[in-house]
């Protein structure tokens, strides 16, 4: 077992294999009973098609990938995923996928408190479309680089929607890439340290706001830019907006994944992304109820 610090009271992170348990956030003991998956283990993708089964109490619960769901107490988010870098021996872009049959990440915390208690949270964009979960789903990069989608996308129509922070933070990162003509790539990003101690990351927006700057302070719901496909202007991929979210022992951890050339972690640092999809579904319940139109 190994568990990550939390931040700002938020989420424990915690890597289980079956059978062990953890005391989570709020004093349940929650343990880990089974893995499934729809489709092939040890492919990319299968991971969204994945659940956990849990024990807290006297309660089971089957929780399936990109939600929370309470049990007994907890408030519990399963993650099918792992650090690059907790293996030194292993080069650092290798996933393990084939510990998924026995080994998870769980985000854990109390079912009574608030589940982002430090800050404000808002829905990153103020009108998209999920298309699923693609939550390290294999995408094709010439590059082979980063073999699977380690956030979320979000659809929206270029210009059709304003994308925003959704918590407050510095701007550690700003920075259009052009594409290449083939393949595509990130676009316009703009990475935030988050006062959570979260790393936030969004790309293909159009354009950028003007106050946008490396060093300048941005609050929940500051503008980012316009919706957008850039990146992606010359294929057909769907304008979305792509988001992440990333844990980091210290600063420079989280600024390596923050920043070009993106996974520059080494195996002494130690960062990993976590699944924005739990996030988002909370955030976008809020959304619908306090900002609904
Ligand atoms: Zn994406």
């Amino acid at each position: 077992m190994r568990t990550y610090e939390s931040f700002a009271n938020g989420p424990l992170y915690a890597d289980l294999d079956i059978g062990e348990s953890i005391a989570a956030p709020g004093g349940s003991e929650v343990k880990l009973l089974a893995i499934g998956y729809e489709g092939s283990v040890g492919k990319p993708g299968c991971a969204e098609l994945g659940w956990i089964t849990v024990r807290v109490g006297d309660e089971h619960a089957d929780i399936p990938l990109g939600w929370w769901r309470t049990v007994g107490g907890a408030r519990i988010a399963a993650e099918l995923n792992s650090a690059y870098n907790t293996d030194p021996e292993r080069k650092r872009w290798e996933r393990d996928y084939w510990r998924l049959e026995h080994h998870a990440r769980l985000q854990l915390s109390d079912a009574s408190a608030p589940l982002t208690p430090a800050c404000r949270y808002a829905f990153p964009i103020t009108w998209g479309a999920f298309g699923g979960s693609n939550w390290l789903t294999k995408y094709s990069g010439s590059t082979g680089l980063s073999p699977t989608h380690e956030g979320v996308d979000i659809a929206c129509p270029v210009g059709a929607a304003v994308v925003r922070a959704v918590t407050g933070g510095r701007i550690v990162y700003v920075g259009g890439y052009n594409a290449s003509a083939e393949v595509g790539g990130p676009g316009v990003v703009v990475s935030v340290v988050g006062d959570d101690g979260l790393g936030y990351l969004y790309a293909h927006m159009s354009s950028l706001d003007s106050h946008l700057q490396e060093g300048v302070r941005i609050a929940t719901r500051d503008p980012i830019g316009p919706s957008g496909n850039s990146g992606f202007e010359h294929t057909q991929i769907t304008p979305h907006l792509h988001f992440e979210m990333v844990w980091g022992e210290s600063e420079d951890s989280l600024l390596r994944v923050l920043r070009p050339p993106w996974h520059d972690v080494s195996c002494e640092t130690l960062a990993f992304r976590v699944n924005p999809m739990p996030y988002l579904h909370q955030w976008f319940e809020e959304y619908l109820e306090t900002e609904d139109e």
